[in-house]
């Protein structure tokens, strides 16, 4: 076993840990041994490394992690999209197209599709994923959906109970996602989740599948309260779910939930640009005292986006946050969606998951929308 040469990362423009005396400072470097981050502080206190590395007054930030993507899958929707754009609404349904092309292609095929997907990621500052199954729908697509999803994260989703498919009823389905599918889908994942909402699994529905999953040894997660008001949240806090993703619609009760429940809101602001949604109200949130998170929901129907940076500018934009509680919520807040206390920050110990942004502070991830501002990225301290 060699050991890995150590790191001194200089010439910081801004570097952001999320130390929590000071979350982002200028003249900082940072050493990186054996993948971890091994030392923070001022530069002309660094201690000696085998090698330095200058990023040219550029700005670091932890690795994006998104918590909440659906990247195997076949085929496009990008006409649907185009309807939606010019008036028609979104509806849970249109995920069956979806699950049409992905039965029909091979593993080979979703395989380098999800790595084409992961790589896009990777360019865009994703240190971190997780992935979902959910359009295979029958017990042995939705666990090789899962195994191709194993090839490239360790969050990896049972969501069997994505919507009902065609030719059977609600009530066997869920007997088959709870049964045989769960069996098979079991070995290949860390989570179950369920899409809570009208036209996909009523809350009843919902809390069988997800007990289910926790008796055969899967952590519970949620889709709920995305395209209308409904009992998705509540049942999320109620379970302890460590997150329930969408939030879109959120009543006062369902806020007053979160916050005692502790349970993490993961807001996703490319489905509400995709879908013309409104967006939920993330500063509400923050002042209410509920932790949030920002994920991506890279999917080819209701947001077919797999850009953190993105998803933060429409947060600062749409939600109310500022650059700097986006950032967290894309990072320290995605990590803690997953349960996940080895990313999502630059503090000692945690894993050297960084971006290294063509800009001299975090601010520009919202101030400059769109542009690709990542310039490298790197994870367990190698450049990808
Ligand atoms: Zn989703």
């Amino acid at each position: 076993m060699s050991r890995q040469p150590s790191t001194l990362v200089t010439n910081i423009g801004e570097l952001t840990t999320w130390d929590p005396e000071r979350p982002s400072t200028e003249g900082a470097a940072f050493v990186i041994e054996d993948g971890k981050v091994a030392w923070t502080g001022p530069a002309v206190q660094a201690p000696a490394a085998d090698t330095a590395y200058d990023v040219g007054g550029r700005a670091v930030i932890p690795g994006f992690v998104d918590s909440h993507s659906h990247l195997v899958f076949a085929g496009d929707r990008a006409e649907e999209f185009t309807a939606r754009m010019a008036g028609q609404p979104y509806a849970a349904g249109g995920i069956r197209t979806t699950v049409r092309a992905t039965r029909a292609a091979s593993d080979e095929q979703l395989t380098s599709h999800v790595a084409n997907l992961v790589q896009e990621m990777r360019r865009q500052g994703t240190t971190t994923l997780e992935i979902k199954s959910g359009y295979g729908l029958t017990v042995a697509d939705e666990a090789r959906s899962l195994a191709v999803a194993g090839q490239f994260t360790e969050d990896t989703t049972f969501l069997g109970a994505h919507v009902v498919p065609e030719g059977v009823t609600p009530e066997e389905y869920v007997d088959q996602v709870t049964g045989p599918m769960l069996e098979a889908a079991a070995p290949h994942a860390k989570w179950i989740d369920v899409f809570c909402e009208t036209g996909a699994f009523d809350a009843d529905q919902a809390r069988v599948v997800l007990s289910a999953g926790i008796g055969r040894g899967l952590k519970p997660r949620m889709h709920a309260n995305q395209l209308g008001a409904g009992p998705g949240v509540r049942l999320a806090c109620e379970l302890g779910l460590v997150a329930v993703d969408h939030c879109t619609y959120l009543s006062d009760d369902d806020i007053t939930a979160l916050r005692d429940s502790g349970t993490i809101a993961t807001l996703l602001p490319g489905v509400e640009f995709s879908t013309k949604h409104p967006f939920p109200d993330g500063r509400a949130l923050l002042e209410a005292d509920v932790s949030i998170a920002i994920a991506t929901d890279c999917n080819p129907g209701s947001c077919f986006t797999s850009s953190m940076p993105f998803c933060i500018a429409l947060a600062v934009r749409e939600m109310g946050l500022t650059p700097t509680e986006a950032l967290a919520a894309a990072t320290r807040g995605g990590a803690a969606a997953l349960a996940r206390d080895d990313v999502g920050s630059l503090l000692p110990g945690k894993r050297a998951d960084f971006a290294v942004l063509d800009a001299p502070n975090h601010l520009h991830l919202a101030y400059r929308p769109g542009v690709p501002l990542v310039q490298e990225t790197w994870v367990g301290g190698r450049r990808t």
